[in-house]
């Protein structure tokens, strides 16, 4: 037989090696800023259009590169960071595998720029999939800038992957906040589609997380600081009453660099013990210096996964020193002698005499409340003209004895519900032979043929409004309520720009946006039936569903931001309903199209024979 083995060509094998280091806009950010903080940079600046799927481009004052050099750094295993396989054990660099650059040059258009300080004028080249088109002689400043354009232009089906560009814009400034908040001496700014969207001077280790998240955080932070032989813990961790329903604000540094780990997160969730509310995650941002010798970055390449070689003994230290931090935080307020006043006000805002704070939380809040308006065509977020009527849950059984409501199997909508249009209020009591009542403020029991139903208010109405709003939304009828005053709300830069990037599908819910600036919101107008004291914690809820499902669930944003504001409006468990309330959440549930089901996929209701009840007697 022929010999049929041969070596890949070198542009098969960089393409090969980019689906290992290049995954999607957010690697080549990475990479990309990795480089300008191992070239000595003390300004980065990161250019992003379309999510980075249009151009990632960082510009630096680093080192720069030597003629020779910037073109030998496109090469395979081409890396001026180790020399020996020794050096491994010695890492003070970010990267040393010398693939990023020729990965990224195989599936993408890229241009660097780049000079040393002492050379008279820079070098730039051009390179298309591996091809290099031009290489000249530039003016251009010390320091480097890649541009990266048109990322897997020559890979459609990798391309075509990934994901909507507010889940790309997101993972962007994921990789940017871990390369920030690694490195407070570097400032750094960073844009978006045109608009400035971080600028972060240099600083100490808390204004940089100040800076990042906004300037609420401040006072959230509890200092965590610890030194012993093997290891030096500084940062921070979150005060518990600021945990989050999501994996919010985690970040372990090791001697610089981002990483994950389960265990290490373990030990800090351990030292939180009895400290979080159930299912809540607590925030930190915790650095480690070890022995470079003691580990081992080695172990994956995006170098997000590190192997200690002392596990038990940093998992003990680091619970106990969090736990330490977080016994002390109570005594006495945390005072920083270097905090910068700035950070407290927003910047447009400090020349403002302060307003009283307008949203108030109003707990006792029950949406089924007569001072609801009441208007025509109103199907936000649980009102509709016609639905069906109490007595036909009952002929629909009469007629149709097969059908046994279990949770699991239940076939309702071969039942036919939407017979009589109901005018004026959905019930009129006396003519109602329903039966309800209401079990400690959380079910409702309702017999039915030979069996009863125990429904479960909260996420019933989940079901109801989730349909409710589908419908709102693709119809596009939603009605909006004027506010007197604008609304103005502070989140985090990153949560201003996720919600801007859902603006549209907002609106079409009956949201109207004024402004979004850094860190503030400004809504003119909302749903009708929505209150204003309800915004500040739907748009909570929301940004917090959006960071937890998206983006490796297989729901589409829309579902998951109705799902997430269906969650928000629901009646709770824990409110009394009306008789009158009671039948109208019965009868909306049984017209919904899946009535048996929560949008979460829980059921709604469970159906209890009579006969299991015979046999207890
Ligand atoms: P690695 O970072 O693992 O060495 P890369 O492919 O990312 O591999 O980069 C290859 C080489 O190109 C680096 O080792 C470095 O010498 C040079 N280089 C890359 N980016 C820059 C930059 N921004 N400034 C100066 N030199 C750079
Ligand atoms: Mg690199």
């Amino acid at each position: 037989m022929a010999d049929i083995i041969q070596l890949l060509p070198d542009h098969v094998a960089n393409q090969i090696a980019a689906g290992e280091v290049v995954q999607r806009p957010a690697s080549v950010v990475k990479e990309l800023l990795e480089n300008a903080i191992d070239a000595g940079a003390t300004l980065i600046k990161l250019i992003i259009k379309d999510a980075g799927k249009t151009l990632v481009q960082v510009i630096d004052d680093g080192a720069g590169m030597s003629v020779t050099d910037a073109r030998l750094c496109f090469e395979r295993h081409a890396t001026s960071k180790i020399k020996t396989a020794e050096d491994l054990f010695q890492l003070h660099t970010k990267g040393f595998r010398g693939e990023a650059l020729a990965s990224i040059a195989a599936i993408a258009h890229v241009e660097l720029r780049t000079k040393t300080e002492n050379a008279e004028v820079g070098t730039s080249i051009k390179i298309e999939g591996s091809q290099v088109i031009s290489q000249e002689v530039v003016a251009t400043p010390k320091g480097t800038s890649i541009s990266v354009k048109n990322l897997f232009y020559n890979i459609p089906a990798r391309r075509n992957f990934l994901k909507s560009n507010p889940v790309e814009t997101r993972h962007v400034i994921d990789e940017f906040h871990r390369v920030a908040l690694a490195h407070p001496s570097v400032s750094f700014v960073m844009l978006n589609n045109g608009a400035e969207v971080f600028h972060l001077p240099v600083s100490n280790l808390r204004q940089r997380i100040v800076h990042v998240f906004g300037g609420k955080t401040n006072e959230k932070l509890v200092p965590v600081q610890e030194t012993t032989e093997i290891l030096s813990i500084t940062g921070f961790v979150l005060k518990p009453e600021y945990s989050k329903k999501s994996r919010g604000e985690q970040y372990f540094f090791v001697n610089d660099r981002f990483i994950k780990s389960g265990y290490l997160h373990h030990a800090v969730l351990s030292a939180f013990e009895g400290l979080l509310r159930e299912g809540a995650q607590p925030g930190y941002f915790l650095y480690l210096e070890v022995d470079p010798k003691t580990i081992d970055i080695n172990i994956h390449p995006t170098k997000t996964e590190v192997k200690f070689e002392d596990e038990h003994a940093l998992y003990a230290m680091l619970r106990s020193t969090v736990k330490h931090s977080l016994g002390q935080f109570s005594v006495g307020p945390v005072l920083d002698f270097e905090r910068d006043k700035n950070l407290d006000t927003p910047y447009d805002y400090q020349k403002r005499t302060p307003n009283m704070p307008q949203i108030e939380v109003d707990r006792n809040f029950n949406p089924f409340e007569a001072d609801v308006p009441k208007q025509k065509n109103i199907t936000f977020p649980f009102e509709r003209e016609k639905t069906a009527s109490w007595e036909s849950l009952y002929s629909g059984l009469e007629k149709e004895h097969k059908i046994i409501f279990s949770d699991s199997e239940t076939h309702l909508d071969t039942v036919e519900f939407e017979s009589e249009p109901l005018t004026g209020f959905l019930f009129q009591a006396e003519e109602t032979k329903s039966i309800t009542f209401q079990l400690h403020n959380k079910y409702l029991l309702t017999p039915i043929k030979n069996a009863f139903l125990v429904i479960h208010q909260q996420l019933a109405h989940e079901r109801i409004l989730y349909e409710e709003l589908l419908r709102t939304i693709t119809v596009k009828e939603a009605i909006s309520q004027q506010l007197l005053f604008p609304i103005t709300l502070h989140f985090s830069i990153k949560e201003v720009i996720l919600l801007k990037e859902y603006r549209e599908q907002l609106e079409d819910t009956g949201f109207v946006f004024e402004s979004f600036k850094k860190e503030i919101i400004s809504i003119s107008a909302i749903p009708v039936n929505v209150k204003d004291s309800q915004i500040k914690i739907i748009l909570e809820q929301l940004i917090s569903d959006l960071q937890n499902e998206l983006p490796d669930a297989g729901y589409s944003q829309m579902d998951v931001m109705v799902k997430s504001l269906a969650k928000s409006l629901a009646i709770k468990t824990g409110v009394s309903l009306s008789k009158e309330q009671q039948e109208h959440l019965i009868n909306s549930l049984f017209a919904c199209k899946e009535p048996s089901v929560s949008p979460t996929n829980k059921p709604t209701f469970v159906t209890i024979p009579l006969s299991d009840l015979d046999k207890k007697f």
